[in-house]
This record gives structure tokens, C-alpha cells and sequence, in this order.
């Protein structure tokens, strides 16, 4: 059922793993990721960028198919259809289309036109029970064509964005978005306990998922992060079942052709990717 992240995510908090929010990209990614969340019986954020959202054609068909594919396939376990780095405008325009939670991205805004903006956002997802996501700090790598410089936040701003009432915050502790660097720092854990110490009860939010180490994800999720966005390491395991097939020829085999044939490999591919983050972040079965 199609809900807010509110309450999975407080109570991921509370339980200390973390609920993992995979971007989709088509109708494959989407059932892939709803069968495997059902399967192993775990809550789910569907992650839809401003430029997937375009891609996907609008943000109303994304949430009718969302909306529709969680009634036909009976999926009964919480699932978030969630804005990903959405800007002021497109964040209302995703409340308005029938998204259950948004995130709001101004990040890159002096931090006196990011509260006021999360400010008035906060008051009108309160309004309509959708969750809502801030950001401080900008996250490294680049997203959507916005290449940020891998900064970490401010726990001070950290707290005055949290104390706005957002529903959960992503902040910048060196995390970077795409493939990491070999000479990569890793992430800030001082930084990292310093915003928990200051925001409390607050889930945090980890993006640039991929490429970080088990055991720098546990500890952060030790440290109070409740979400942890996935999307490119889902590309990759995609694009390598895909290449396999079409590399052993199997597409000229028979009807290896037919669509449904050729993207098999690549579904399964993010089915597996799924369920090992989901294994990680200790979700499974908190449905
Ligand atoms: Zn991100």
C-alpha cells in the first residue's frame, strides 16, 4: 500500500536498521523492486528524480503506475513513492500528481532561503500526511546534472532544519552520488554522530549509497540513519545482465528478441541488487 515514510521510518529509527529507497527508472525497475519488497516482506521508498520523473513521462503517470502496479500485484507491505531531489516547484507539482512523500533540495540555497522554503513546504505535506525530506549540505557527485562538491553539514544548520518538523534529513558527510573514487575519504562519522547528537529522534538520511562498505553502512545506520539511497548500483547490475545477454548472443536466438525476453536479466539483476541492500540494511521482515 501506498503510504508516507513517516511512520517506517521512525520506526526504523527506533529499531535501528535502515529502509532502503531505490530509484526507479521504467515499469521493470518499479515491479522489480515492489516483488522483491514483498517477497521479503520489507517496507520500500520508490525514488523518482526530477529527470526520471520527465523521462517516465510526468510525474501523474509515474504515481498511477506506481498506484496501479501495488493493486495488481497485491503488494501489502508500506511503500513510499518519494521525490528525489526535488526543487521547490517540482516538489509541488509531485504533491500535486499523488506522491506520498517528497524531498526538497535546497541544499544549494543560502541556509536562510532553505528554512524558509522547507518551511513552507512542511506545511502543506503536514496538511495532505505526505512525508517530507531536507537536505543540508550538498552531497557530492553529480545528480541530474547538478554536480555538487562532496561537503559536510553543519550540525548546527542540521538542527534548524530538523526543528522545522521535516519528516526526515539528509545531510552531507562526505557521501558522494555515482561510483566512488579509489582515494575517497570515506564518510565523516564525528560529523555524522554530531548531527544525531543534535537532532535526536530525527531519521537521517544517507544517499550515494552505492560503493560504500558494509561496514561503514552499518555503523552509520548505528548512528541514526533510518534511510539509504540506492540508484546507481542498480544501473550497473542492470546494464551488466543486459550486456551478458546480448554479448552470448541470445537475443538473436529464437525470439531472444521479444522485449520481455531481453529485459529479463537485467530485472532479476535489480531484484538480487534489492534484496542484498535490503539484507544489509537489516529491513527484511520489518513490513
Ligand atoms: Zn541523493
Amino acid at each position: 500500500m501506498l503510504v508516507s515514510a513517516k511512520e517506517m521510518l521512525q520506526k526504523a529509527k527506533a529499531g535501528k536498521y535502515a529502509v532502503g529507497q531505490f530509484n526507479i527508472n521504467n515499469l521493470e525497475w518499479t515491479k522489480a523492486i515492489l516483488l522483491t519488497a514483498q517477497e521479503l516482506n520489507s517496507p520500500v521508498i520508490l525514488g523518482v528524480s526530477e529527470g526520471a520523473g520527465k523521462y517516465m513521462c510526468g510525474y501523474t503517470t509515474v504515481a498511477n503506475m506506481v498506484k496501479a502496479m501495488i493493486n495488481e500485484l497485491n503488494i501489502t507491505v508500506p511503500v513510499a513513492l518519494h521525490l528525489d531531489h526535488g526543487s521547490y516547484e517540482g516538489a509541488q507539482k509531485c504533491i500535486a500528481a499523488g506522491f506520498s512523500s517528497v524531498m526538497f533540495d535546497g541544499s544549494h540555497y543560502p541556509i536562510e532561503e532553505n528554512i524558509a522554503k522547507t518551511k513552507e513546504l512542511v506545511a502543506k505535506a503536514n496538511e495532505l500526511n505526505i512525508s517530507l525530506e531536507a537536505e543540508v549540505g550538498a552531497i557530492g557527485g553529480e545528480e541530474d546534472g547538478v554536480v555538487g562538491n562532496g561537503e559536510v553539514a553543519d550540525p548546527k544548520e542540521c538542527k534548524m532544519i530538523a526543528d522545522l518538523g521535516v519528516t526526515m534529513l539528509a545531510a552531507g558527510i562526505g557521501n558522494i552520488h555515482g561510483k566512488y573514487p579509489a582515494n575517497w575519504a570515506g564518510l565523516s562519522f564525528d560529523t555524522l554522530d554530531a548531527i544525531q547528537q543534535l537532532t535526536g529522534d530525527m531519521p537521517l538520511v544517507l544517499h550515494g549509497g552505492t560503493g560504500i562498505p558494509a561496514e561503514m553502512i552499518k555503523k552509520a545506520i548505528s548512528l541514526g540513519v533510518s534511510k539509504i539511497n540506492v540508484n546507481t548500483e542498480c544501473q550497473l547490475a542492470f546494464a551488466d545482465a543486459t550486456r551478458k545477454y546480448i554479448e552470448a548472443g541470445k537475443d538473436l536466438e529464437g525470439k531472444g528478441f521479444d522485449p520481455r525476453k531481453l529485459l529479463a536479466p537485467g530485472t532479476e539483476a535489480i531484484k538480487a541488487t534489492v534484496k542484498e541492500k535490503m539484507e544489509l540494511f537489516g529491513s527484511v521482515g520489518k513490513a
